[in-house]
């Protein structure tokens, strides 16, 4: 049995000390205020055990990292259908290039850049009855906490200035792959990146994705070959056009988000979740992706 707890410290202990911690996200106005110096790691390991260090217990705007909730709920709702408007190729570009979609004539690449992103709120949009509420409440299931909200001024921040977001939804509109106005749709997308978790709630909503997920699979309404294909799909796209890196440096499954978090798992082992603000050129956290390498290594648990 490992010591995940000195693990852990130790870890937390290296980043809280790096001189380097990377630059705040500042493209949405209201993320720009957070403090850098905030680290925090959660480990859930498949016998329910958890473990935590530095600000794991610190709600944060998980951002891009909804992308892999709001695509699960996708799927329990409509199933294969959802691939026909939507593709599961790295894009190996920025979370927000618009290029390809114009390519590739309005399919986005995968449902965990912007684009494809939109289309998957496009669908919740027109099969969930009270979209937003429905979304909040399924997140709240899968985290088992009532606390867990949007933020509305990091989504209205995000609405003033997401001209990127405009032009990939009305190039997805162009090309007949929104049902819903493009300002319905990306309110709703907007909401869904504002939604505040901390480390381990984080952990917690990610559960079902293991292979013993069981009670929460049922509230998911996943198969496991469901669950299986979004493990599939945050490996070769969950960290923008570092997916490889990630790959190469820690080896698991996961999702990153502007707002420092990322989310990474071992199917048959362990969710675990970090926080740090600062992030790389990449726009993946500099000092979580460090930490999950220092994870994976000392603990040599990856699926490689
Ligand atoms: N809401 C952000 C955007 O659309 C999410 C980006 C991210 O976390 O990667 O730009």
């Amino acid at each position: 049995m490992q010591n995940f707890k000195a693990i852990l410290d130790d870890i937390c202990e290296t980043a809280k000390n790096a001189k380097e911690k990377g630059t705040v996200a500042s493209y949405i106005p209201e993320l720009a205020a957070v403090d850098k110096n905030n680290f925090g790691i959660h480990l859930r390991t498949l016998d329910g055990l958890d473990y935590g260090a530095g600000n794991f217990e610190t709600p944060f705007s998980i951002q891009s990292i909804s992308k892999v909730l709001a695509l699960s709920k996708a799927m329990a709702l409509i199933g294969e259908s959802v691939w026909k408007r939507v593709d599961v190729e790295p894009s190996g570009h920025p979370f927000n290039q618009l290029a390809l979609l114009e390519i590739e004539n309005g399919i986005p690449r995968n449902p965990l850049i912007n684009s494809g992103a939109i289309v998957i709120a496009d669908i919740l949009l027109s099969h969930l009855k009270n979209p937003k509420e429905d979304f909040l409440n399924y997140v709240r299931e899968l985290a088992n906490d009532t606390n867990i909200n949007y933020n509305t001024a990091v989504a209205n921040s995000e609405k003033n200035t997401g001209f990127k977001n405009y032009a990939a939804a009305n190039l997805l509109k162009s090309f007949n792959n929104l049902e819903n106005p493009v300002d319905a749709v990306l309110d709703f997308y907007f909401h869904q990146c504002s939604i505040e978790m901390s480390c381990s709630q984080v952990s917690k909503a990610f559960f079902f994705l293991s292979n013993k997920g069981g009670d929460l699979k049922k509230i998911a309404q996943l198969t496991e070959s469901q669950a299986k294909r979004i493990n599939a799909i945050m490996l070769t796209c969950g960290f923008y056009d570092e997916a490889g890196e990630f790959a190469f440096e820690v080896g698991l499954p996961g999702k990153s988000g502007v707002g420092g978090g990322i989310v990474a798992l071992l199917p048959d082992h362990y969710i675990i979740t970090t926080w740090s603000p600062g992030l790389n050129k990449k726009g993946n956290s500099l000092l979580g992706m460090l930490a999950l390498e220092q994870f994976t290594t000392k603990t040599k648990l990856s699926i490689f």
